[in-house]
């Protein structure tokens, strides 16, 4: 069973034209090629989301970095201001 890609309604595999609107349907090779199509789109849409989340990550990583190296170097200035030479 398949369903009219113009009014919806279900008719025989394999028919040409719907017998409810008269609209000529995709034959089974163009179904079969657009199914293979979505799911083309479909891993692709995955593989990219997985990259998304990689570069979410190294992101992430370099910003724990960033705030770390911050933070040493506020200690480091702290550091500075409180050194008094020796017999100051
Ligand atoms: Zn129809």
């Amino acid at each position: 069973m398949g369903f009219c890609i113009n009014c919806g309604n279900q008719h025989q595999d394999g028919v040409r034209f719907c017998r409810f609107c008269g609209t000529s349907q995709p034959s089974e090779q163009l179904l079969a090629r657009l199914r293979a199509e979505a799911e083309q789109i479909r891993l692709l849409s995955m593989q990219m989301q997985q990259r998304n989340n990689q570069q979410n990550d190294a992101y992430a990583r370099l910003e724990a970095m960033r705030q770390q190296a911050e933070a040493a170097a506020r200690l480091n200035n702290q550091q500075n201001q409180n050194y008094r030479p020796p017999g100051w």
